[in-house]
């Protein structure tokens, strides 16, 4: 009793914020819950090699189906995830799903198939967990290479401790695993600071990517990460590639690998498989 009318109160003056921070303490909870139940899911979207149209590996990303309010975007469960501290056994657990994925598809298809599969870690993540223990632990777990695995962290883990950064990413590195530097371009980018990272590919960002034949300003902007990433001997990825036009163009521009609905979008890990499986015969592009 004492709860609802401290929540009315409060309602009076500021029914917005109440509201939200209801939705998301019970979003927090069923998230809690969707964890334990092994209700969440990865999905994979494949990443195109622009030279020869052959598969280079996939992005893992995260699905929730909620009971009772259907399909839940990672934009919104990811940070409810990152505020509750939850992002920690969820980073744990995509790493070890994506590992066993790994484990999997080659033993279905004998090893024959090389690829990789791209695992997105948060700076909170980052921040609250030994993420070198984690990956290494999801790593041994499924007996597969540190090389199959590319990491993808955001400039925003870098800013608050570049020397700590450094130090993680060195240890990362030392595991082997490939490490790329998601959304590049929309965040803090300290040149001198980029070059001395172990950073193997840059990830050009969606916003740019999808604007770049309307507008000239994205263009330039595409075309210096592109050549930046050559100066620096990173590789690239453009994500959010939706027409044969834009593909043909980051492919002329060196662009290394291609991502988007063009492609492919996001599958099941089932539907994914055999996209896997049907690449070995034919170029995708
Ligand atoms: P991201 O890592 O930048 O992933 C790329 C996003 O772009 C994905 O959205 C993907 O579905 C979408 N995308 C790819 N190609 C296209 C395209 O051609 N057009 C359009 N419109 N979209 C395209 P998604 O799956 O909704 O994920 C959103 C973000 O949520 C991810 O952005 C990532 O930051 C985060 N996320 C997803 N799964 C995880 C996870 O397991 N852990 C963490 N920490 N974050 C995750
Ligand atoms: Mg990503
Ligand atoms: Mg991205
Ligand atoms: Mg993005």
């Amino acid at each position: 009793l004492k709860k609802a009318k401290f929540t009315k109160s409060f309602e009076l003056y500021t029914p917005g914020t109440v509201d939200t921070a209801r939705r998301r303490f019970s979003m927090e909870t069923d998230l809690r819950r969707a964890l334990q139940m092994g209700e969440l899911e990865l999905h994979y979207q494949p990443l195109v090699d622009l030279d020869t149209g052959l598969l280079s590996g996939f992005e893992a990303l995260a699905r929730w189906q909620h009971a009772d309010l259907g399909a839940i975007s990672p934009v919104d469960f990811i940070p409810v995830a990152e505020e509750s501290g939850l992002i920690v056994p969820l980073g744990r657990w995509a790493l070890e799903e994506a590992a066993k994925t790994i484990a999997l598809w080659d033993e279905r298809m004998l090893g024959q198939q090389d690829f990789r599969i791209s695992v997105n870690m948060s700076a909170v993540q980052i921040q609250r967990d030994d993420v070198v223990e984690a990956v290494s632990s999801a790593l041994r777990g499924s007996n597969i290479a540190g090389n199959r695995m590319t990491l993808e962290l955001t400039e925003s883990a870098f800013i608050n401790d570049p020397e700590g950064a450094k130090r993680l990413l060195d240890d990362l590195k030392s595991l082997d695993t490939n490490l790329a530097m998601d959304d590049f371009g929309t965040g803090y980018s300290n040149l001198a600071y980029l070059q001395q990272l172990p950073i193997d590919v840059l990830k050009i960002d969606r916003s740019f990517v999808s604007e770049m034949m309307v507008n000239k300003d994205k263009r330039a902007i595409v075309r210096t990460v592109l050549s930046l990433a050559r100066a620096l001997g990173m590789k690239t990825t453009a994500e959010g590639i939706e027409s044969s036009e834009i593909s043909e163009v980051l492919r002329r521009l060196g662009c290394s690998v291609g991502q988007g609905y063009y492609f492919a979008r996001p599958m099941t890990s089932d539907a994914a498989y055999a996209f896997l499986v049907a690449d070995k015969s034919s170029p995708t592009i």
